[in-house]
């Protein structure tokens, strides 16, 4: 099992000028400073305040588009459901369902995400290693597509549930093919070593018992072997190869098997690493489902919307200490809690022209928070960057807002879609009666 960062860095980082090449949404206009699409970050700064998340329309749209292309190019019939949990703003969600996307759902929260920016029912499958009977009812209640069983324990949970309130629910099996995708420990799914699918050996026993249970109707399997996938198809291509034989085993059986749920993980390049291509990840479901009649479905969160997005930040104070230069941002780990929870590289770059143009010399750029894991880089390669100054986190799309908390009783930061030259705030910064709402103080703590 993977214990280090499968991207530990051997080589230099990325220069400003290379980060910006390879984002084809942000470019550096000479006067009006960094733009995403056609909009000034500095008066997006300006009009919405900071931190805010910002997200480009047109790179959302454009990437779905790539990989629901590269599905139909490989002549897969499959249905592409949005990883809610990676970005559920309802503004990205439904612009992504007005793509063609479904939603993939982890809790009730998800569930009415998807259900409030107008996803049907029967576009939503509810994946998850502990669904609660309240969130399996809803889910029964509303229908939707496909409950993706992680245990046997569940699935004997789900036929009670569906037997008392008169419903058959769609269910697939989820899983473990046992193989390594190379990703961080944290998320690496699909070893036997985690929590997460059932065991091989077990699984044509289990896929009978499930299809002899009231309720139940068995459509399937599901498998998801990791997030941030960026070591080629190789583990994809063994994963589905051994889902591909299961199905035949199972149909031996003369159960039905008419889908199989690929998951998602495909990784992105927040450094420089080469993940493969949505063609590449097509030909690996191919190769291992495409000639057993089946309707597929991936479920990507990451590979659509982290790229999508950056977190705009200012620079509080720039803080010279003896070795080290620390520029202090007003956004902090409760924004984006990447690096401080997976050591995760993300790039940085300076709004301004000025600064952009600037030399470079080593700096930590860091986060108010009273935590030291609150560093969104160490020694990074950055202009002077005075008190003032507006600087972009990049590939901040996915696992960004979705992740946010209010540590140190910092409101949730407001997000804002872009499309061509206009914007839109798609959630308004929290407030501070927000903040306090709900907490109480009883009088017997007073006293
Ligand atoms: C998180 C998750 C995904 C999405 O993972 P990405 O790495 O964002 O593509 C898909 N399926 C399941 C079951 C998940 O838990």
């Amino acid at each position: 099992m993977a214990s280090t960062p499968a991207s530990a860095p051997t080589t230099p980082d990325p220069s400003p000028a290379e980060l910006l090449a390879a984002r084809p949404m942000l470019r550096m206009d000479p006067s009006a400073g960094l733009c995403i699409e056609d909009v000034p970050l500095a008066r997006l700064a300006d009009a919405v305040g900071s931190p805010a998340w910002v997200y480009s329309a047109s790179t959302l749209r454009r990437r779905a588009r790539a990989l629901t292309g590269a599905l139909e190019g490989a002549a897969l019939r499959a249905k592409v459901h949005f990883a809610v949990k990676a970005n559920p703003n309802l503004a990205v969600l439904a612009l992504l369902a007005a793509e063609g996307l479904g939603a993939d759902i982890v809790s009730e929260g998800e569930l009415r995400q998807a259900r409030a920016a107008g996803i049907p029912a029967s576009h939503i499958v509810f994946s998850g290693v502990g669904k609660t009977e309240r969130e399996l009812r809803l889910a029964i209640a509303e229908d939707i597509s496909q409950v993706n069983l992680e245990s046997a324990e569940e699935a004997e949970m789900l036929s009670a549930l569906a037997v008392s309130l008169g419903r058959t629910m769609r269910v697939a099996l989820r899983v473990n093919p046992d193989v390594d995708a190379k990703t961080h420990a944290k998320i690496t799914t699909g070893t036997s070593e985690n929590k997460f699918g059932v065991d091989f050996p077990l699984a044509p026993a289990l896929y009978a018992r499930i299809a002899a249970l009231p309720g139940l109707e068995p459509v399937g399997l599901a498998v998801h072997i990791g997030s941030q996938i960026t070591q080629g198809v190789g583990a994809y291509t063994a994963a589905y190869r051994r889902l591909g034989e299961l199905v035949v085993a199972l149909r031996g059986q003369g159960l039905p098997v008419p889908r199989v749920d690929c998951g998602g993980g495909l990784g992105i390049s927040y450094r420089d690493e080469a993940p493969a291509s949505p063609e590449a990840l097509a030909g690996a479901i191919q190769s291992g489902l495409g000639n057993l009649g089946l309707e597929l479905m991936l479920e990507p969160g990451r590979w659509i919307c982290g790229p999508a997005g950056i977190l705009l930040a200012r620079v509080v104070i720039q803080k010279q200490g003896t070795a080290r230069r620390f520029v202090v941002i007003d956004a902090a780990m409760n924004d984006l809690l990447r690096p401080a929870m997976y050591d995760s590289w993300h790039g940085i770059l300076p709004v301004s022209p000025h600064s952009f143009a600037a030399p470079l010399a080593p700096a930590d750029v860091v986060g108010p928070v009273c935590e030291s894991s609150d560093t969104f880089a160490q020694g990074r390669a950055l202009p002077d960057l005075p008190a003032g100054e507006l600087v972009a986190i990049l590939d901040a799309g996915a696992y960004g807002a979705s992740m946010s908390s209010t540590y140190n009783a910092r409101p949730l930061a407001a997000e804002v879609l872009v499309q061509g030259g206009e914007w839109s705030v798609i959630r308004a910064r929290q407030g501070y009666e927000a903040l306090l709402a709900g907490s109480r103080i009883p009088d017997w703590v007073r006293a």
